[in-house]
């Protein structure tokens, strides 16, 4: 079977959360072999067994590591780890957190504000470091990483967390300055930018408040949040050879949210 990523080596960081889980398996439909990292050793069992049960045959690899996205020397291992694979092809940066006690500038705690940071921008910037390092190591003439963001990195919230959105802003420019500095290699840096999502990062946070769900559904012209399987079959496009000539794109997954002013009744 030939796939939209066949022969290509992939990382999900998050693999066990919404959007990692479903682009897990896409990436799997597609054929590529993926390792699936997540801090959450029980809830990437599950995801695993999730993903044998949707795809139970596949051409690819499929592998699980337990690292934390904020610890370089856990990132360098599990890329160290597709060596034997022939080196890594696509990195999807996509684990993060948003804390429930991040707030406006007074309410967010110092330690949640590094914690934040730590993961969502420490994270990417040591994910892409070292696909980059492993794409080069393997004399690779292309590679696509893929930075997730979110649509708070673009417009402002009412409903802040700043220690979150600073950190999606900050891997938004992370990501076009790598685009640039490695674009004659062949390796493209893309952001993705997630509106938000019946995932459980957000759900869990809106749990069954019904204004507090209303306030942020009513902005959206679509009237709904976005799935996860909405932002993964855009990562599959960034991941695959059919953006060849995608590079340093804010590549926002929204429904039409961040271009909306009055939204239909
Ligand atoms: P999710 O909470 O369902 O999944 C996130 C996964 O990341 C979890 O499995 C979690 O265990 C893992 N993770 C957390 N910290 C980690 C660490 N230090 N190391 C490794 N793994 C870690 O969230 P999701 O909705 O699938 O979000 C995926 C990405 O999309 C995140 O970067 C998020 O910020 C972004 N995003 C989400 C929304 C939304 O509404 N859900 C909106 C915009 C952007």
């Amino acid at each position: 079977m030939v796939g939209r990523l066949t022969g290509k080596n992939a990382i999900i960081t998050g693999a066990a959360g919404g959007v990692g889980l479903e682009s897990t398996i896409l990436f799997l439909q597609e054929s590529a072999s993926v390792l699936m990292i997540d801090v959450n050793d029980t809830a990437l069992g599950k995801a695993l067994a999730k993903v044998k049960s949707v795809v139970p045959n596949h051409d690819g690899k499929v592998e699980t590591k337990v690292v934390d996205v904020s610890k370089e020397d856990q990132i360098e291992a599990a890329v160290a780890h597709l060596d034997s694979w022939g080196g890594v092809d696509v990195m999807f940066n996509n684990a993060g957190i948003m804390h429930p006690k991040d707030g406006d500038s007074e309410e967010c705690p110092d330690s949640i504000w590094d914690l934040t940071m730590n993961i969502n921008v420490k994270g990417v910037w040591y994910g892409s470091k070292h696909a980059v390092r492993s794409l080069r190591k393997h004399g690779k003439s292309k590679g696509s990483i893929i930075n997730t963001a979110s649509m708070v990195a673009i417009v402002g919230s009412a409903t802040p967390q700043v220690a979150y959105t600073a950190s999606k802003g900050a891997v938004l420019a992370y990501t076009r300055e790598m685009a640039v500095v490695h674009a004659r290699e062949g390796f493209r840096f893309n952001s993705l930018c997630p509106a938000p999502l019946n995932t459980p990062m957000l759900q869990e946070f809106l749990g069954d408040d019904k204004p507090k769900r209303f306030r942020r559904e009513v902005h959206f012209p679509t009237g709904r949040f976005g799935e996860a399987i909405e932002q993964a079959q855009a990562a599959l496009f960034l991941a695959s050879d059919e953006s060849s000539f995608v590079n340093a794109h804010d590549f926002v997954v929204d429904g039409g949210l961040t271009k909306a002013y009055v939204t239909p009744e």
